[in-house]
């Protein structure tokens, strides 16, 4: 009987092929690393040839796992968003290496958009800013500087598309589509609008016939390449991963919140049908769109989280292993007076401020390995209270926050996450909750559950909850010296 899930988790470092059962239980998994090309500074590729292989080959050894394709009721697709992919629609190649999430090289382009007074009118239309973090700017690059990819755009044969877009394209020989959470990354998608838009394709120079169609995140979307695994296995689930991590939270309901501690952190909050305009600073996006139905969320982005305690590990040396900082924080009743401001790649969400640099302010003579360790996981809190703020200003206070990523499993962190936001914090025990977000979609889609609430109720572990247990007075002191801080940063 056909009642596994195949989740195709394309991250920034890593392509994995996991296999759920229908209740949510995970079976199995592959995964292999992605080669990461820095050329320059600020620029970051992928080879999305390497992306795709890898991608296979992690799949054709976990479906033997299910008993074969025929055991597999659906495949659900869950990407790093943002990335750019440009193909030939004629060879099915690549025409250039993708240009990652990450990658810095179109902040001239948006500067020159920004002077000429584009972004209001585009932030209220996309709910995104003029950032290169975004797909667009990506996609003019590669046609103004990659001749390959001019004469396939002049040929009429460019296919451009987020990652997403790519792996169904390969899976299933030729379908160029990207599910709705995907596109409104692009800058080129009105949260409103059902296809991408003439006027923000015209605005940011993409021809939009190089582009996919948008289309639902649940469903029958698509069917792989009977050739690929032995029998046609149906796509019933396309998502970005923050989107995902946020169903697979089952935040489905307005006002649930999530945030993902790994390399960097990303907060969403479910807007429901409305749609969401921010007016501090934080990100409008398409949460899901099912049945052309769509939902929304509102997201505020951190770039640095995990990453500093990689860096706290790799450049100063003060950890072996990520795990340690929990038992050195647990080892001192306080950092000391020791902050850290975590700005060692500007601030994200909701400061906006690319020229910020990290500050470690409040060092004495008793600061230690200990201390500095403690104020690397306290600055989590730190970041997430100003997010809390924004969305509060936004009308959207959070009432508990669910936590996942690498880094949610530091409990230490989770209880002073619950003691400085001074709200409840929930942490699934099963954390790979992207994964199991685009399994919940895979699952509804191919018809295991009626809907999505209900492969949600399903396939949902369970959690552990860590409620708030600080004064207030030292609370205050805490995000008082932060704030001051941050001045500095
Ligand atoms: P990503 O998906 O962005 O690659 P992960 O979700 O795998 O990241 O999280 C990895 C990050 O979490 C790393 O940066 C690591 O430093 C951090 N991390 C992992 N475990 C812990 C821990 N127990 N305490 C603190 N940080 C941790």
């Amino acid at each position: 009987m056909a009642d596994y899930v195949l989740v195709l988790d394309e991250g920034t470092t890593s392509t994995r092929a996991m296999l759920f059962a229908s209740d949510g239980v995970f079976v199995a998994s592959a995964q292999k690393e992605l080669t990461q090309h820095y050329p320059r500074e600020g620029w970051v590729e992928h080879d999305a040839g390497e992306i795709w292989e890898k991608t296979l080959a992690c799949a054709l050894e976990v479906i033997p796992k299910a008993g074969g394709a025929a055991c597999i009721s659906g495949i659900g697709i869950t990407n790093q968003r943002e990335t750019v992919v440009a193909w030939d629609k004629a060879t099915g190649e690549p025409l250039t290496r993708a240009i990652v999430w990450q990658d810095r090289r179109t902040e001239p382009f948006c500067i020159e958009l920004r002077a000429e007074g584009h972004e209001k009118d585009v932030q209220k239309r996309t709910g995104l800013l003029l950032d290169p973090y975004f797909s667009g700017t990506k996609m003019r690059w590669m046609l103004d500087n990659v001749p390959e990819v001019k004469a396939a755009a002049e040929k009429g044969t460019l296919a451009l598309g987020t990652v997403d877009s790519w792996l169904t394209y390969k899976l299933t020989g030729g379908a160029h589509v990207t599910d709705a959470s995907n596109a409104s990354r692009t800058l080129l998608l009105e949260l409103a609008g059902a296809q991408f838009d003439q006027g923000l394709c015209d605005l940011l120079g993409v021809p939009r016939s190089a582009l996919p169609e948008v289309i639902d995140m649940s469903g029958e979307l698509a069917t792989s390449d009977a050739a690929l695994f032995g029998s046609p296995i149906p796509i019933t689930g396309m998502v970005g991963d923050q989107q995902a991590a946020t169903i697979g939270q089952a935040c489905l309901s307005p006002g649930e919140t999530k945030a993902t501690y790994g390399t960097g952190a990303f907060v969403l909050t479910n807007q429901g049908e409305v749609i969401p305009q921010s007016h501090n600073r934080l990100l409008g996006t398409v949460l899901s769109q099912i049945g052309g139905k769509r939902t929304y969320a509102i997201e505020g982005s951190v770039f640095v989280a995990g990453s500093l305690v990689q860096w706290l590990r790799d450049s100063l040396g003060i950890v072996d292993v990520a795990s340690q900082t929990e038992e050195l924080a647990r080892s001192i009743p306080d950092s000391g007076g020791v902050i850290i401001v975590p700005a060692l790649a500007g601030l994200g969400a909701p400061h906006w401020r690319a020229e910020a640099r990290g500050v470690i302010c409040g060092l004495s003579f008793a600061s230690g390995k200990p201390q500095l360790a403690r104020a690397a996981l306290e600055a989590m809190a730190h970041q997430t209270s100003d997010l809390a703020k924004a969305f509060s200003a936004d009308g959207t206070p959070w009432g508990t926050l669910r936590i996942d990523g690498g880094m949610a499993a530091n409990t230490w962190m989770a209880q002073d996450l619950a003691n400085v936001l001074n709200i409840p914090v929930e942490r699934p025990d099963f954390v790979e909750t992207t994964a199991l977000g685009a399994a919940m979609l895979a699952a509804a889609g191919s018809g295991l559950y009626p809907d999505l609430a209900g492969a949600a109720e399903a396939m949902r572990g369970n959690l552990k909850r860590f409620e708030p247990d600080m004064s207030d007075d030292v609370r205050s002191d805490r995000l008082e010296r932060w704030r001051k801080a941050l001045a500095a940063a």
